[in-house]
């Protein structure tokens, strides 16, 4: 996290733009129970683009249902969507995140319904479930933004491959369909999301083989982790855009990020008894 504030991403944004990364903003925080709490994060999104359009930033936002009322109801939860999305304006996507699987179905009908009434709408896909080559299948003709990640929640065998092996597969297999043919022709934009530097070589060389410009997709990763490979990236020529997140709510993003690394632990505690 470059800080806690609104502004702390501003700064860290303004100083990626200038090594040629484009940026993407999330609030921290899911689940919210009080109507007046997702119409509270609306409302910061909201002012966050102001700030963003006063900085002359290409950032974008990227949004958890559940921190806009989801849970409360669909109908509560699209009202504040669509605010932030007609605000963001045609030229700006707002990448809605998946989140736990049994938010799959309601995420994925309320990011469709966005997207027939707005252009400028995206969503994320988990390559760890079973579903998700049938989901992408579906959205492909649509011409969506479409951002692959392998998934961050803890999922049962019967709805998610357990090995990493097989996700890392699963997530290969997707990448070639967000990137085939038939998704350039329907305008997708392919957002690859991983650190895992494997998969990215094997996603660039594919898309050599098929003659794919490499302004044609672009990588994705998690502000302060595999900097190096992010900035390789912008220097190559491909478009490298880097997700900050912010906020007081930190711990339940924070522990699937340690339970997604556990180094991370070892380092945490480190720094604890060395600081
Ligand atoms: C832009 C972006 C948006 C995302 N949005 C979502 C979403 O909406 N829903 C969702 O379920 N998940 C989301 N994720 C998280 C994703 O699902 C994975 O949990 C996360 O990216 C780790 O998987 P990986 O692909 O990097 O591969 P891994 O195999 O987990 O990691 C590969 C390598 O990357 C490095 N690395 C990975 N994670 C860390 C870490 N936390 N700290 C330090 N090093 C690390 C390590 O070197 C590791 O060996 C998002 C990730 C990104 C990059």
């Amino acid at each position: 996290m470059p800080g806690e504030e609104l502004e702390d991403a501003l700064a860290a944004a303004r100083e990626l733009e200038r090594k040629g990364l484009r940026t993407i903003f999330t609030k921290l925080g899911e689940n919210i129970t009080e109507e007046s709490e997702a119409a509270a994060v609306a409302e910061h999104y909201l002012g966050a683009l102001d700030r963003i359009r006063e900085l002359g930033l290409m950032t974008e936002l990227s949004v958890k249902l559940t921190q806009l009322g989801l849970d409360l109801g669909g109908g509560i939860c699209y009202v504040h969507l669509e605010r932030i999305i007609v605000k963001a304006g045609t030229e700006s996507v707002v990448w809605i995140d998946m989140e736990a699987s049994e938010y799959v179905d309601r995420t994925l009908e309320l990011f469709r319904r966005a997207k027939a009434a707005y252009p400028n709408v995206g969503v994320c896909l988990q390559a760890y479930l079973y579903r998700t080559a049938d989901d992408l299948g579906s959205l492909i003709p649509t011409g969506s933004a479409i951002r692959l990640v392998k998934g961050a929640y803890r999922e049962p065998p019967d709805r998610a491959f357990p090995r990493k092996k097989d996700v890392d597969e699963n997530f290969f297999d997707l990448a070639k369909k967000l990137l085939s043919p038939e998704a350039r022709r329907a305008g997708v934009r392919a957002g690859i999301a991983t650190h895992d530097l494997a998969l990215i070589r094997r996603v660039e060389q594919y898309a050599a083989s098929q003659r794919l410009g490499k302004e044609e997709f672009e990588f994705q990763m998690l502000y302060g982790i595999q900097r190096a490979e992010q900035l390789r990236l912008a220097r190559d020529g491909y478009q490298s855009h880097v997700l900050l997140a912010y906020g007081s709510y930190w711990f339940p993003w924070y522990m699937r990020r340690l339970a997604e690394r556990p180094a991370n632990v070892m380092f945490v505690l480190r720094n604890l008894f060395t600081s």
